[in-house]
């Protein structure tokens, strides 16, 4: 069944009663835009992994309030995840994330089987090559350049795909998403790339699927990430960047959080920043705890 129309709540939020469609199949997909781009409606995509939280129902409130038509694709993505990494357990609930979808503006969900996206003889990448991939997370001994390869080549088949006028992606990925404008401007997708900021719980802690992940310990220590970046940039700017870091790696040793990298960056070209200057800088930082492997970051504005 390649379209269906559904009735649900959740929780005790109404849940406003539209129809999504939702399309397994590319060609099917396909030729539902086909009419939309005709008459020259304006297309926004909002690629995602699933298990929606407001971080992603956010990205799918802009696409609505900007575009005539609004795409989710809700697809956990196999190329990105690396050996040893969470794909296998990786949270999911689609009869739960298409009501919220639906709820907060989409029209259109396209949630492929993997084959479809990646059928027999698949040999293709497509790669963002330098430092925006080889550090961060892209650094070979964590999530390497192959998770970035990952998660650029599905992109770039869904911007082939879908052919949106915009798409969505949220800082709190904030390397996923200098790599992915590096590559709409290296390889001319004529797509605007919109990067919406952090949608965080009350606490501070950074909305993310893999929260689920967390036991209820874990999950308050993870408060000291956000509060860790706080600290980093107040520190930055009334001292230095490096003290600001440095009263984050305390902040962060206090919760007993052993941070992968908290580090400081040009945002858009990654590159190391030793202080604060004309450009905007991104605080970064990785870390397990529990179950749970989280990222968090603060952009600092000049
Ligand atoms: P994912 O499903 O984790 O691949 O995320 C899909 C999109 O939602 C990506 O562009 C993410 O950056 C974005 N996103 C995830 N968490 C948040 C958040 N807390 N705030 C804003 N955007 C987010």
């Amino acid at each position: 069944m390649d379209r269906m129309n559904l009735n649900l709540v959740v929780g005790d939020t109404p849940i406003r009663n539209e129809a999504v469609s939702v399309y397994r199949a590319r060609a099917a997909l396909r030729a539902a835009l086909e009419g939309p781009r005709r008459d020259r409606r304006t297309i926004g995509l909002v690629p995602t992994m699933g298990f929606l939280h407001e971080g992603h129902l956010s990205l799918l409130r802009a696409a609505r309030a900007e575009c005539d038509l609004v795409v989710m694709s809700l697809f956990v993505n196999p190329a990105q995840f690396g050996p040893g990494e969470d794909l296998d357990r990786y949270p999911r609930d689609e009869e739960r994330d298409l009501w919220l979808a639906g709820d907060a503006g989409a029209d259109v969900v396209y949630a492929p089987p993997v084959a479809e996206v990646y059928p027999d003889g698949f040999a293709t990448a497509v790669a963002v090559s330098g430092q925006l991939t080889e550090v961060l997370d892209g650094d070979p001994a964590r999530r390497s350049p192959a998770h970035f390869r990952g998660v650029t080549t599905v992109v770039a088949k869904l911007f082939n795909l879908v052919g949106p006028d915009v798409a969505y992606f949220g800082q709190k990925d904030a390397q996923q998403a200098a790599v992915i404008r590096r590559m709409a401007a290296d390889l001319d997708f004529p797509v605007r790339i919109e990067v919406l900021p952090i949608v965080r719980e009350a606490d501070g802690l950074a909305m993310s699927s893999r929260n689920a992940y967390l036991e209820p310990a874990d999950r308050e220590r993870a408060v000291a990430l956000s509060r860790a970046l706080i600290t980093v940039e107040r520190e930055a700017r009334s001292a230095t960047l490096q003290a600001g870091l440095e009263a984050g790696r305390h902040e962060l040793a206090a919760a007993g959080i052993e941070p992968e990298y908290l580090e400081a960056r040009d945002a858009e070209r990654l590159d190391p920043v030793a202080e604060l200057g004309d450009r905007p800088v991104l605080v970064a930082l990785a870390t397990q705890i529990g179950a749970a492997r989280l990222i968090d970051n603060v952009l600092i504005q000049p």
